[in-house]
């Protein structure tokens, strides 16, 4: 569940007690949690931590010794945390890899990842460069308003399923996808491509606040998900739409929150996020 607010926050705790760390050692329990770079884990013993980067909702750890740069990118993916070493786990046998530091007051960080849909990869320069290249568009918070209006009328498609499609924007997950659409009043299913100039501003302001907001309240703890420190995230307390079929909408429209049943569960008001074209489908 991890979308880009959570890997943010996660990215922000390590900068915070990281940074200038000694990787003293790193213990892989299996072999296949490492998706590449395998063979060159030997090269990080010793090296110093001298970056935290977030991209769409991985999280890459850059690692400096003797003049060369080496990087460690965790997917947080579906399941995936990076915790420190108080940090209690429900399963700790899902802890496939830890890495123990020296120089700062955490001492150890680990990968817990319980159904493993995410992996770590051992890159070089070169190796990250690639595997931003394929696997992540623009990210939500440094795209300008231009080139997110380009996006928007160059591609076909319904609008949820694009603004979750990774390698067009890259972060954005079901949680984000729903509460901002509600709050730009938008239909999930509406066609991208026909939206007027003036809603994708719209949506492209509503985006950068929820996201934002999330992130200043520390993510949204729902399906397991906490800080590496051990804290939850406190957004969910301000989801209007997510997991609340049933529930009368925040806007006081008098209608009922619906969940839609396609490739994920979306949740709408079907008053306040109209779908001319679906209309007859959907309400
Ligand atoms: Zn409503």
């Amino acid at each position: 569940m991890p979308e880009l607010p959570e890997a943010e926050v996660v990215a922000q705790q390590l900068r915070t007690h990281l940074l200038g760390a000694q990787l003293n050692d790193c213990w892989v329990g299996r072999a296949d949690i490492v998706r590449e770079g395998l063979p060159t884990l030997p090269w990080y013993r010793g090296a110093r931590l001298e970056g935290v980067a977030r991209y769409g909702k991985s999280v890459a750890l850059g690692f400096h010794k003797e003049g060369d740069l080496r990087y460690v990118v965790a997917e947080l993916g579906m399941t995936g945390l990076l915790l420190f070493r108080a940090t209690q786990t429900k399963h700790p046998q899902h802890v496939h890899v830890r890495m123990s530091f020296t120089g700062v007051r955490e001492s150890e960080l680990r990968y817990w990842n319980p159904r493993r849909f995410g992996r770590l990869s051992l890159l070089d320069q070169a190796g990250l460069d690639r595997y931003r290249a394929r696997r992540f568009g623009v990210d939500p918070l440094t795209v300008s308003r231009d080139e997110f209006i380009s996006l928007m009328e160059a591609r076909r498609g319904r609008l949820k399923p694009l603004l979750m499609h990774q390698q067009v924007i890259a972060g954005i997950g079901n949680i984000y996808a729903n509460e901002m659409l509600f709050r730009a009043k938008l239909h999930p299913n509406r066609e991208a491509s026909r939206l007027r100039k003036a809603t994708i501003i719209r949506l492209y302001d509503t985006m950068q606040t929820v996201l934002r907001e999330a992130i200043a309240c520390g993510g949204s703890s729902v399906k397991d998900f906490f800080a590496p420190d051990g804290t939850e995230g406190q957004y969910k307390r301000r989801h209007l739409v997510y997991g609340k079929e049933g529930h009368p909408c925040p806007n006081r429209c008098g209608r009922m929150i619906r969940r839609l049943q396609s490739e994920r569960s979306s949740f709408v008001c079907p008053a306040c996020q109209i779908c001319k074209t679906l209309r007859r489908l959907v309400l």
